[in-house]
């Protein structure tokens, strides 16, 4: 398939942010793609090469691509630099460069999808000292036989800025459409993308085996399935009037979410975002088989770190030692941590995700055999207000969170939030009654005792429907010298030359991130802000949200991907929230 179709289809895709008119590209580009191919497409549609879990990066810094952009053209380093400096992005001067010299070029070779998607691979697999020449290598003979349109779309997937602002919805309703003639059959694509987590395959199952290969959709060992997730209340009260008469109520746990997908000595976990986190935990690795009475398995539990002598859970951050890759031994045995399942997802060769929740923890209870490093996550069956409390508040004195409640007999709905599992936190010390998940997306330099460190980080909420990520406060407070040391190092290689496209501040910042870190923090108040982007024009008209003194609580997110942070519909609610509380107050 020729290559010049795919970039067509970006450019148009460029102009609109219009679910319709994208769904409607998509069709036309699916209805030219052949089979063996649309895979491919799928997955450089939403700038990738293969699904997220499989962890393919490509890894081009902006540098190497400026030497190939001059390699293949002549062009000078400095004037391609200029060009990238007017505006726009890297692509798109790249495109602007190359017009000037293709205009001479009489010898180009038309170039496919499939050359120009193995090229990419390579260039993610290359290691080693040799690395960068062989990428520019492969960069510039691609760049060398591309039209500047063609050479543009390759420089933004190679570099991660190419934003079509497609979500894995609009992807599927173009699929159903093309393959199956109604778009309300997005719902059994949805299904199959849920157990998968790999949108690739369900494009190359419908467009060979249509609906009926997509309805016998099978889990997969090995490949992760995307996880529920909760709303969230504020109280016991709104806890018995969601949840009905009886319900189990479960520790929240304070740790990192994980999927053990296991079959016999084999063990691959995957984070909550779906990202392959086996190399962290050896000792699980070690110790889990022992305990799994089953063939093959997919569960669900958090790792916790503990204090060894009292066997009390420690908080989050504790876990923050395990993200190394040397001597991962001495963390081992200096943080130690337990396994506490929660759910089972599939049993040898047979889904679970039907069963209804008691079903499951029964099976759970059964496949998984407790000792000092395995452990059910605490859980009791509650009928009223009291007793909610009072599981509660044994589970803030053990170190947890506060509690998951979940209905007796709902499925595991894979990959939505939903009511059937609420959270209820204890967090008085916050007035909104939630802490939020914001994204770093720049930082200030400090003075005094933070001169040589970030001492301001700006903070961006996510708006999922134009995948950008909106400036939302500036936190300065919260912090121990330890977190301005860790967020230095972590952030530092975050720093870009320019503020990625998908950031939307009006704010000057001294340094831009790729937005990706997620850190947590509590604030006193949601207020209306002419600065702040976040949920702009959403309450008032050319006005965004803010929140009012923030502050760090501690942890760093580093389970969550910047897309999980929280969102404007999020802070939207709680804003009204807030304004329902001071009116009732107000009337008493
Ligand atoms: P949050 O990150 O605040 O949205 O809360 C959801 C997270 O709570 C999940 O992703 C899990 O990491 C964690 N969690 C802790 N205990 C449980 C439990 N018993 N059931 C489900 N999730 C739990």
């Amino acid at each position: 398939m020729e290559f010049s179709i795919l970039a067509d289809t970006f450019s148009k895709m460029e102009t609109t942010r219009k679910r319709l008119e994208l769904t409607q590209h998509l069709v036309e580009l699916f209805e030219k793609t052949p089979q063996q191919v649309i895979s491919k497409i799928v997955y450089l549609l939403q700038g990738k090469l293969r699904p997220d879990f499989e962890g393919i990066e490509l890894g081009v810094a902006e540098k190497l691509a400026i030497r190939a952009i001059s390699k293949s053209s002549g062009i000078p380093i400095k004037k391609i630099e200029t060009e990238y400096r007017k505006g726009g992005d890297l692509g798109h001067a790249a495109s602007v460069i190359l017009e000037q010299k293709t205009q001479t070029t009489f010898l180009m070779e038309d170039i496919t999808v499939e050359r120009v998607y193995e090229t990419l691979f390579k260039i993610a697999k290359i290691g080693g000292t040799r690395s960068q020449d062989m990428k520019m290598k492969y960069i510039s003979s691609l760049l060398n036989d591309a039209t500047p349109i063609e050479a543009s779309f390759i420089l933004k997937i190679l570099l991660g800025t190419l934003r079509l602002g497609i979500a894995e919805n609009t992807v599927m309703d173009g699929l159903a459409i093309t393959f199956t003639g109604n778009k309300e059959n997005r719902k059994i694509l949805e299904h199959a993308y849920n157990v998968s987590s790999d949108l690739g395959k369900v494009a190359e199952v419908i467009a060979s085996k249509g609906l009926e290969g997509i309805e016998a959709f099978q889990i997969e060992l090995f490949n992760p399935i995307r996880p529920m997730l909760a709303d969230r209340i504020r109280s016991e009260e709104e806890a018995v009037e969601k949840m009905g008469e009886k319900f189990a109520a479960e520790y929240k746990l304070d740790g990192e979410r994980v999927q053990l997908h296991i079959e016999g000595q084999k063990v691959v976990l995957f984070s909550r975002s779906l990202e392959n986190i086996t190399s962290y935990y050896p000792d699980i690795i070690e110790k889990i088989p022992k305990s799994i009475q089953a063939d093959k398995v997919i569960l669900e539990a958090e790792i916790v770190a503990i204090n060894e002598n009292s066997g009390e859970f420690l908080p989050f951050q504790e876990l923050m030692h395990r993200r190394r890759k040397y001597r991962i031994e001495k963390a081992i045995s200096q943080y130690p941590i337990t396994v506490n399942f929660f759910d089972v997802l599939y049993y040898n060769e047979t889904s679970c995700l039907e069963l209804g929740y008691e079903q499951r923890r029964k099976l759970l209870e059964k496949i998984v055999k407790e000792n000092d490093f395995v452990k059910h996550v605490p859980m009791i069956i509650v009928t009223n207000k009291n007793e909610i409390e009072e599981f509660l508040e044994n589970s803030i004195n053990s170190g947890c969170e506060g509690l998951m409640l979940k209905m007796l007999d709902k499925p595991y709905q894979a990959g939505s939030r939903g009511s059937h599992w609420l959270k209820l936190k204890r967090e008085y010390r916050n007035e909104l009654g939630d802490s939020l998940d914001l994204v770093v997306i720049g930082a200030f330099f400090g003075k005094g005792r933070r001169t040589g460190r970030y001492g301001t980080l700006l903070l961006a909420t996510y708006e999922d429907d134009q995948d950008t990520f909106t400036s939302i406060c500036k936190v300065g407070t919260g912090f121990t010298d330890d977190d301005l040391d860790q967020l230095y190092q972590i952030l530092s290689d975050k720093v870009t030359i320019k503020k990625n496209p998908r950031i939307d501040s009006n704010m000057e910042a001294d340094v831009w991130f790729e937005p990706e870190l997620v850190i947590e923090v509590v604030a006193s108040e949601i207020t209306l802000s002419p600065i702040h982007k976040a949920a702009r024009d959403e309450i008032r008209k050319n006005t965004g949200l803010a929140l009012r003194f923030p502050k760090f609580t501690g942890k760093i997110r580093i389970e969550k991907a910047a897309e999980d942070a929280s969102t404007n519909e999020e802070v939207i609610t709680l804003y009204k929230g807030q304004k329902k509380i001071a009116h009732d107050k107000n009337r008493m």
